[in-house]
Parts: C-alpha cells; structure tokens; sequence
C-alpha cells in the first residue's frame, strides 16, 4: 500500500516539474521563432533600400547584385532554422487551435441569447436590423 502511494506520490512531483519545463521549452521556441521572422523582415528592409539605391544609382548593377545575393541567402538561413525548431508549427497548430475553438464556441453560443441592443428583442444569428425596432443588429 505504502509502495503505491509512493508512486503516486512520485508521478505526481515528476509532472509538476515536467510541465513547467515543457512550457518553458515551447516559450523559448516561440521567442527563437519570432526573433528570425524580425531578423527575415530587417533583411527585406534592406534590399528594398539597396533596390531603391540601385535605382537610383547610387549602387552598380554588379555591387546591387551581390548584395541582394547576400541577404537573399541569410534569409534561407532564417527559414531553415525556422523549419528546424520547429517553432511556426507550433504557432500554426496554436493559431489552428484558436479558430477551431472559436467555430465551436459560435455554435455552442444558444440562438436564444441574441437580443437587440436597442430594444431586447430576440433575434437569430445572421439577421441584420432587428424585426421590432429596426436598429441594425
Ligand atoms: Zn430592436
């Protein structure tokens, strides 16, 4: 009896450590993720000035060329350490997540609860003016 209160006892101290750990590991991967996607925007920043400065020819054809080259390349290198930690999967997931859970709260939400701001009176969901006082909905 003592040996499976024991056990008990250690599963439940091993997930309160795992799951903190776990969170904090998905936290880093998020903030890893969104410092590349500002690094892959800082990038575009630049070669849309060094496009702008090649039209205006302040840069050659040949310097502009290589540059663009230069940050076309850092940008893959963003992209690939992206696809590696996976991180925009997981807010892909988390961001899917949130929208199913959105279409599944507007169908739990009862017809019964839409009422007019102007006047109370019921309405069903898509109905644009109310069909007592006529306020749009
Ligand atoms: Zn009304």
């Amino acid at each position: 009896m003592i040996e499976i209160i024991s056990y008990i006892f250690i599963l439940a101290v091993c997930g309160f450590v795992a799951v903190p750990l776990f969170a904090k590991k998905s936290q880093i991967v998020d903030q890893k993720t969104d410092d590349l996607l500002h690094q892959k925007q800082l990038i575009r920043e630049t070669i849309h000035d060094l496009e702008f400065d090649f039209q205006t020819e302040k840069l050659s054809e040949q310097d502009y060329k290589m540059l663009i080259a230069e940050r076309e390349a850092a940008i893959q290198k963003a992209d690939s350490e992206i696809g590696r930690t996976g991180g925009l999967k997981n807010k892909n997931f988390l961001n899917n997540l949130e929208a199913e859970i959105a279409i599944v709260k507007d169908k739990l939400q009862p017809t019964t609860e839409l009422v007019c701001a102007q006047c109370g009176n019921k309405y069903e969901k898509g109905n644009k003016f109310c069909s007592n006082c006529g306020a749009q909905l």
